[in-house]
C-alpha cells in the first residue's frame, strides 16, 4: 500500500479537481503532515496543462485504483460514482468539497463542503483560518480554478465569497481574472486533435439518482457551429457509452463560453426527460438551452424534478 495520503479529485478530472488536489497536499504539509500526495484519477485537460505551463509545474501522478485500507482526501467530489473505483474500500480521512453531499461513511472524518463555486475558495479560507501564508504560486493555481469552476465569475454558481476570494488571489498572483481566465479557458476549447469519444469525456459525469443511471457531459467551446458540424461522430461516440454503460439517457451540453448558453445533445431511452426539465423540444436529438452554463446548479437540478 502506498503509505502516504493520496490526495485526488474526480474523474476525468477538470481544473479545480488537479489544482485542489496540489493545493492540499501543500496545505497539510504547511500543517506539519508530509506524508501526503496528489494525484489524479484521469488525463489532465488543455485547459489545466495552460495552467501547469504557466506555472512550470508537474502534473500529479496518474493513478487507476488503489488498494484496501488506504487512506485518502477527497477534494472536489464527494461521491463514488465519480472517483476511484474502489473507494469504498478506502480509508477516507478528508473531504472538501463544493457539491451536493452524497456520502456516507461508517467511521468519523473531516468532511467540509461549502455551498461556493469552487473547491479553491473552501481552501482559501482553511489557509485563512489556519494562518498559513498563500504564495504566487498558490493564488496562481486557486484563481485559475475558480475562473473555470464560475467561468470567469459569469456562472450562477459564483457567490460574493468566490468574488471577495478572487480579489485577494488577484493581488497576490499579480494576475488579472477577464484576462488570465479568458485565456485559460480558451485554451480549454481547442478539441481539434482529439476524438469524438475524447472530447465527450472530457468533462463527463456518471449519475445514480432518481432510480437512474446516465451521464451529464459538457464541453467548453467559442465556436458552437463548429462542434454541432460534426453531430453524428458525437452521438455515434455517445450511443457507444450508453451500450457500454446501461444508461438510462445521456446528456452532452456544449457551453458557449462568450454567449453564456448551452446546445445540448439528448440520447437514450429517457432523452426526452429534458424536453419537460427544461421546457425545451428536441429537435434532431438537441436542444438550445439559453442562458444557461452549470451543470451542478441549472442542469442537474431541473432533471432530477423531472425524474420524480
Ligand atoms: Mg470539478
Ligand atoms: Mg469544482
Ligand atoms: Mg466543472
Amino acid at each position: 500500500m502506498e503509505n502516504k495520503v493520496l490526495i485526488f479529485g474526480h474523474q476525468n478530472p477538470d481544473t479545480d479537481s488537479i489544482t485542489s488536489s496540489i493545493v492540499m497536499e501543500n496545505l497539510e504539509k504547511k500543517l506539519g503532515n508530509e506524508n501526503v500526495k496528489a494525484v489524479r484519477l484521469g488525463n489532465v485537460n488543455k485547459e489545466t496543462k495552460f495552467v501547469l505551463n504557466f506555472l512550470g509545474m508537474e502534473e500529479p501522478e496518474l493513478i487507476e485504483n488503489i488498494e484496501d485500507g488506504q487512506e485518502v482526501i477527497l477534494v472536489d467530489h464527494n461521491e463514488n460514482t465519480q472517483s476511484i473505483s474502489n473507494l469504498s474500500n478506502a480509508k477516507i480521512l478528508k473531504v472538501i468539497d463544493h457539491h451536493t453531499m452524497n456520502f456516507v461513511a461508517p467511521y468519523q472524518l473531516y468532511y467540509r463542503a461549502e455551498p461556493v463555486g469552487c473547491t479553491q475558495t473552501v481552501l482559501y479560507k482553511m489557509y485563512k483560518e489556519n494562518d498559513v501564508e498563500i504564495d504566487k504560486n498558490i493564488a496562481t493555481l486557486m484563481l485559475s480554478a475558480i475562473a473555470s469552476d464560475t467561468l470567469v465569475l459569469k456562472s450562477p454558481t459564483t457567490t460574493d465569497e468566490d468574488r471577495k476570494v478572487v480579489k485577494k488571489l488577484e493581488e497576490i498572483s499579480g494576475l488579472d481574472i477577464n484576462v488570465f481566465g479568458v485565456d485559460m479557458l480558451k485554451a480549454g476549447t481547442d478539441i481539434s486533435d482529439y476524438t469524438p469519444e475524447q472530447v465527450i469525456n472530457i468533462d463527463s459525469k456518471l449519475f445514480e439518482q432518481a432510480n437512474k443511471k446516465f451521464r451529464i457531459a459538457q464541453v467548453n467551446t467559442a465556436d458552437l457551429d463548429s462542434i454541432f458540424k460534426k453531430q453524428a461522430y458525437f452521438e455515434q461516440a455517445i450511443n457507444d457509452d450508453i451500450e457500454k454503460e446501461n444508461l438510462d439517457f445521456y446528456v452532452f451540453a456544449a457551453t458557449d463560453i462568450i454567449n453564456s448558453n448551452s446546445k445540448i445533445i439528448s440520447l437514450g431511452n429517457d432523452a426526452p426527460v429534458v424536453e419537460k426539465a427544461f421546457g425545451v423540444s428536441i429537435d434532431n436529438n438537441t436542444a438550445m438551452l439559453e442562458n444557461i452554463v452549470s451543470r451542478k446548479k441549472q442542469m442537474l437540478p431541473p432533471i432530477l424534478d423531472s425524474l420524480k
